[in-house]
């Protein structure tokens, strides 16, 4: 922005680049120069003389503060005059956008166009949902059937279960990583060694209970290992 200190008299040096009106919020109390208005809370600056935006023939355009960049860009595309709101910030010591200046009925379409994008992408965001919600359920089916397969004992509904849990988006599980995506024979069995520790031996009281880790994996090594054995063994009806 236009950098400076703000003058007593001719404020910013406004650029007078065509297609661009500065507004001016002063800091300081002004008057209008034609209509001798004021407190001024806008201004425009006209051969160094501050004027009214009702003087500037600007009156009718309404503030659209900053901070939605596509609403300002649509609003400023939409609207036939428009003008750039500044203030003047001392710490820094330069001009400062604030919004702008456009007419209320460019806002008004912009705000349609704009509400019209945010709907195409709710739209394309649930389709997407849709989409990674199917692509879940599938590997999810795949990692079970994997697991049914290696350990033939296991209840289908664990099997799921385990499946479903390691599959979960986003959770950096062993399903989601990149062997778990391949189903390799390693990363379905860790999944499983994973659920039957936390699920069918004391492991998880024994964390709380203040046991260390690793003295307390040694603790259900056996019972995991049992477990396993069976389920890689007998059939369905053995196991519980
Ligand atoms: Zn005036």
């Amino acid at each position: 922005m236009v950098t400076g200190k703000e003058p007593r008299m001719a404020l910013p040096a406004t650029p007078r680049t065509p297609g661009r009106l500065v507004v001016v919020q002063p800091l300081k109390r002004r008057r209008c120069a034609g209509c001798r208005r004021g407190p001024l809370s806008l201004l425009m600056l006209e051969d160094g003389a501050p004027r009214c935006l009702h003087c500037a023939d600007l009156g009718h355009l309404v503030f659209l503060p900053r901070g939605d960049t596509a609403l300002t860009r649509r609003a400023r595309e939409e609207s036939t005059l428009s003008a750039v709101v500044v203030r003047f910030n001392r710490r820094r010591s330069r001009y400062e956008r604030q919004g702008v200046l456009v007419e209320e009925a460019a806002l008004a379409r912009a705000e349609a166009r704009c509400l019209a994008d945010a709907e195409a992408r709710r739209r394309r965001r649930a389709r997407d949902g849709r989409r990674r919600a199917a692509e879940d359920e599938r590997f999810a089916a795949a990692f079970a059937a994997e697991i049914l397969r290696l350990f033939p004992g296991c209840p289908a509904e664990r099997a799921r279960a385990v499946a479903a849990h390691a599959s979960v988006r986003g959770s950096g599980r062993v399903g989601r990583s990149a062997a778990g995506r391949a189903l390799t024979e390693g990363a379905v069995i860790s999944a499983v060694v994973a659920a039957v520790r936390h699920v069918d031996t004391p492991y998880d009281q024994l964390l709380m209970s203040g046991v260390p880790r690793y003295e307390a994996r040694r603790r259900i090594a056996a019972a995991v290992e049992s477990v396993l054995r069976g389920w890689q063994e007998a059939g369905e009806e053995d196991t519980g």
